[in-house]
């Protein structure tokens, strides 16, 4: 057996990915998580990688993340099954050094390409690195219920939609004090929604994809995936508040306010001031 696949990072993305899948978050082949690594975390097992790395070329290029080695899921795969097998539905791979293609140099022993949504990943990564000064290194992709059932009753403005999910469970507004973006509706896999999306981790840790999913980012997978799972837990509470009828009481303005203070976190003013 190949010793990468009990590497902290192949071991993370199955644990990550068998967890979303058992959310119920991942249906078939939906979602795609994307893990920054370092040149050291892949040293050790080099005489695992390919002899001859496929080339492939960027539609974009990306020069912020030139060097840069990512632990990608692959197209087309199945969630559920990157427990079974790690190196046919995950690739490891490495942007060139002139940020223009990446070399595949583990992984997918059965063909393919990384997800659809790399082009995505790999301007939210560029647009993260930068804002948190190198400490984000995953982006997460998954087709959260409630998130996405909540797309259809809420108004998709990012003040109301934080505010929503901040009076749906106390920890919210501490574990996402910058909001949740939202970017219009939009096709996926393409350099547009991708531009949209990165434009959002601009200021926000979570994107909803509206009527589609969300977009979560952090330092770790255990980050992401925690991140991710606030916003959808609340959002599970506030479905089945909407279903009873709606609200009766809520979390005010003063003790969202004070919740920031306790924890020193600065909350999105748009939503607070509502
Ligand atoms: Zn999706």
């Amino acid at each position: 057996m190949q010793r990468i696949l009990s590497s902290w990072f192949v071991q993370g993305m199955v644990k990550a990915t068998s967890d979303m899948w058992l959310k119920g978050w991942d249906e078939r082949n939906g979602g795609n998580v994307s893990l920054r690594l370092d040149a050291a975390d892949v040293e050790p097992y080099r005489n695992e990688f390919y002899p001859q790395p496929r080339c492939v070329e960027l539609s974009q290029p990306r020069a912020e993340l030139a060097g840069c080695w990512f632990l990608v899921t692959g197209s087309g795969k199945f969630f559920r099954n990157v427990q079974l097998d790690p190196a046919d539905t995950l690739v490891l791979l490495q942007i060139t050094d002139d940020g223009m293609a990446y070399h595949i140099h583990w992984g997918l022993t059965n063909g393919g390409l990384p997800t659809s949504e790399l082009a995505s990943h790999f301007q939210s990564h560029a647009v993260r690195k930068a804002v948190s000064g190198d400490k984000d290194r995953v982006i997460m992709h998954c087709h959260a219920t409630n998130l996405i059932a909540l797309s259809f009753v809420l108004e998709l403005d990012e003040a109301r939609f934080t505010r929503m999910l901040w009076e749906g469970s106390t920890e919210c507004l501490v574990v996402f004090p910058d909001g949740v973006g939202i970017v219009p509706w939009m096709v996926p896999g393409t350099d547009g929604i991708g531009s949209a999306t990165s434009e959002q981790m601009k200021t926000h840790t979570l994107v909803l994809w509206p009527h589609h999913g969300i977009f979560g980012t952090g330092p770790t997978l255990d980050e992401a995936f925690g991140l991710i799972d606030t916003a959808e837990k609340s959002a599970e509470i506030l479905v089945k508040v909407i279903a009873m009828g709606g609200m009766k009481q809520t979390i005010s303005r003063e003790e969202l306010i004070a919740l920031g203070e306790r924890f020193g976190v600065t909350p999105h003013a748009g939503a607070i001031a509502l």
